[in-house]
């Protein structure tokens, strides 16, 4: 069903964002690097039936998600048939059916989805495309190194309902130098693990272990595909990460990368209060002065935190707009003053750019970059996409 009514906000994607953003990272790479781009938690708030085939049309054919039910999402939404599906995380025994009869690719970490994927596959006469995750210092899911050999073997004496399509890791905290050495002790455990592989297949499949953090950070870990989240959205795992690229690049003082989300909304009234009023519920903001308010309607329902009372900005044509008083459920208030062009019905940026100015998603919480993902995911889905561009 349409949507008879527009909603109070909108999330627009922009595509010629997304374009840099690719065209600088597949530079960090060798030519033949493949780059599986990473939509789990609705695509970083980006929505996955939006962004998925906006990428698709930046030339994106490799997707990974944490879950079956977002390799569902992704199914339904991908325009390209041979664009290619996988699951990173969770997937239930009973599920693996549909995977393999959708050609859906999946992690395998451990013995039991091995056997489901092989039962599964004879049922349904097709093989199971699987990556077989290695466990590497993470500590979460993976084959340990006993197993090495005796899985490889399995898969290989299995090759009739199997088809190997990776091996892969994950690196715990590649974002930070402080992580160095662990993530040195997993790469050269994920080299031993590939050693064993070698002796065992005919041919390695694809190899992968680097996200974001490891991309940008270790070249020597990019080895045949790196699984790309935060950075394609113009964001950066972390300050550090960022200051290596620049450290590398000293072009590369203007950032890089352009954030692909702009939240909007509108005024939707103003009005004039006298000096010496409380705005909003209980008395966290007095005016000082007589002063001009826009309400937005947007809310802590919407992801605006209350703890953005009194601190938060919007943007108004093209200039900040404090949240005065509490942030409500539905609704915002910010002063508008100095605005005098401010009318009912002017966009409000809540994320994102507006005439040069920009709201960082880091603005909304502390201002630490690890928080950009919860933000980002937290955005409720709700909201509709569009892209712009
Ligand atoms: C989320 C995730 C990624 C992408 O991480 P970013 O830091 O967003 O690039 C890559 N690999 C796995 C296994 C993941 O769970």
């Amino acid at each position: 069903m349409k949507d008879k009514f527009l909603r109070p906000s909108y999330i627009e994607l922009d595509r010629k964002a997304l374009l840099n953003n690719l065209v600088f990272l597949k530079k960090q790479g060798k030519k033949s690097l493949k780059y599986s781009s990473v939509i789990k938690g609705n695509a970083y708030g980006h929505g996955i039936s939006t962004y998925l085939p906006m990428a698709e049309k930046c030339g994106m054919d490799h997707f990974s998600v944490f879950s079956a039910d977002e390799a569902y999402a992704a199914l339904e939404n991908r325009k390209n048939a041979s664009t290619d599906i996988m699951i990173m995380g969770m997937i239930r025994d009973e599920e693996v059916s549909w995977a393999i009869q959708n050609g859906v690719e999946f992690y395998v970490f451990e013995e039991e989805r091995l056997e489901a994927a092989i039962e599964s596959a004879k049922k349904e006469g097709k093989r199971a495309k699987i990556h077989l995750q290695i466990e590497t210092g993470m500590h979460r899911t993976g084959f340990e190194e006993d197993n090495w050999g005796k899985t490889f073997k399995r898969v290989k004496n299995h090759s009739d309902c199997l088809e190997l399509s990776g091996i892969c890791t994950h690196y715990a905290g590649a974002e930070s130098v402080a992580n160095y050495y662990r993530i040195q002790n997993q790469d050269q455990k994920f080299k031993r693990a590939l050693k064993v592989a070698k002796e065992i297949f005919d041919e390695l499949p694809i190899i992968h272990a680097s996200s974001s953090a490891a991309f940008l950070t270790y070249p020597e870990m990019h080895y045949d595909m790196v699984r790309i989240g935060i950075a394609q959205f113009g964001f950066w795992p972390s300050r550090e990460t960022y200051m290596h690229i620049l450290k590398q690049n000293q072009s590369y003082s203007i950032d890089p990368l352009i954030r692909v989300l702009n939240w909007k909304s509108e005024i939707m009234s103003t009005k004039w209060v006298d000096e010496g009023e409380f705005i909003g519920y209980g008395n966290v903001f007095l005016t000082s002065r007589k002063m001009r308010i826009a309400t937005v309607p947007i809310g802590y329902t919407h992801g605006f935190g209350r703890n953005l009372t009194n601190t938060g900005y919007v943007l108004i044509n093209g200039e900040r707009a404090r949240v005065v008083g509490i942030v409500n459920m539905n609704m915002l208030t910010v002063e508008i003053t100095d605005m005098p062009d401010a009318r009912k019905g002017d966009e409000v940026v809540i994320i994102g750019k507006q005439n040069g100015q920009e709201i960082t998603v880091a603005s909304f919480g502390e201002m630490s970059n690890n928080l950009n993902y919860e933000v980002l995911t937290r955005l409720p889905s709700g909201i509709p996409r569009n892209i712009n561009g």
